[in-house]
């Protein structure tokens, strides 16, 4: 006997990554899940609530905050008392007034950190603005630029996709042509360390982007600026330069496409079968593991964690 779905049989795409253009950001999804597959796969198909780390609570903090500060100096908005002075470097009375402000907005959400963090991320974002000084915040052409485009893997096998993802702010160089700057809430990792190599990828990936946003622009330097190297026992050196004039630089852009488009097929496969694979045994670093909800009975970290009550 046959069924009216029968005559559907065969045209109906199955496969959802092919009935829909899906999105992905770099930091949202190609790095997670690079850096564990299962706490990806948990959180962001299945769905379950990620305790925040306090690296992201400190980061979101410290990035609104900076956007504070451009916004002051532009005369966009009143410094800590309520006044427009655009042109003039915010004092500590205003970093704390914004830091105050970023906080209370992340408190509003539910998300929090103590008070003795609170005190660090303020002083943390008044080095900033001393060091950086007038001269950063006019050099911004833009901050929060919002990158969105469609990525054809030349890979037949792998279904175009929508890669999306925010730069932190564009800056004028001295020679005429823009730099790329991105804030990381965390040290400057060892030059050979494979977290500083997927910062770059996530760099690499979206110098193209702006590029096309910015056709008449040569795209000249990428900066991931380490905030935390300003900290008082920090290296005092914040900055991590990339030359995208340098000939060489296009292959490891290729590259940083290529394994961004594997990774999407991963996730793609991960969707379809429900199947997040575990990362080999000790692989994770211990911060991430350590911030995991999965760490209690996961035997892929290193460590034994106890439960303990609160
Ligand atoms: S405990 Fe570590 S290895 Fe296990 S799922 Fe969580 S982050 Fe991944």
């Amino acid at each position: 006997m046959t069924t009216p779905l029968d005559n559907l049989r065969g045209i109906l795409l199955n496969q959802p990554s092919q009935q829909l253009i899906d999105r992905y950001s770099f930091t949202g999804d190609i790095h997670p899940y690079t850096v564990c597959s299962k706490q990806y796969g948990t959180f962001e198909h299945y769905g379950f609530a990620r305790a925040l780390p306090i690296q992201a609570w400190f980061g979101d903090v410290v990035h609104m905050t900076i956007e504070m500060l451009f916004r002051q100096v532009c005369g966009d908005i009143g410094d800590s008392e309520g006044k427009i002075q655009p042109d003039l470097l915010p004092g500590d009375k205003d970093v704390e007034f914004h830091a105050t402000t970023a906080i209370s907005i992340m408190k509003s959400k539910g998300i929090n950190a103590r008070e003795s963090s609170h005190e660090v991320v303020i002083n943390l974002i008044k080095k900033f603005n001393t060091t950086e000084g007038l001269n950063f915040y006019k050099r911004i052409v833009k901050s929060e630029v919002r990158l969105e485009t469609i990525m054809e893997p030349e890979d037949k096998e792998i279904n175009p996709y929508i890669m999306n993802g925010v730069i932190d702010v564009l800056i004028s160089s001295t020679k005429g042509s823009l730099e790329i700057w991105d804030y990381k809430a965390m040290r400057k990792p060892a030059e050979n360390d494979p977290k500083l190599l997927v910062l770059k990828k996530q760099m690499y990936n979206y110098v193209e982007i702006v590029q096309l946003l910015y056709p008449d622009n040569i795209i000249s330097t990428a900066v991931l600026y380490f905030v935390n190297e300003l900290l008082p026992d920090g290296s005092g050196k914040p900055e991590y330069r990339i030359d995208l004039t340098d000939p060489e630089i296009s292959s490891s852009i290729s590259e940083a496409r290529t394994f961004a488009n594997e990774v999407v097929k991963k996730i793609r496969d991960g969707k379809t079968t429900g199947k997040f694979p575990l990362p080999g045994k000790g692989t994770v670093d211990s911060q991430t593991c350590g911030a995991c909800f999965l760490r209690w009975s996961c035997p892929s970290t290193d460590k034994e964690y106890t439960l303990q009550a609160p």
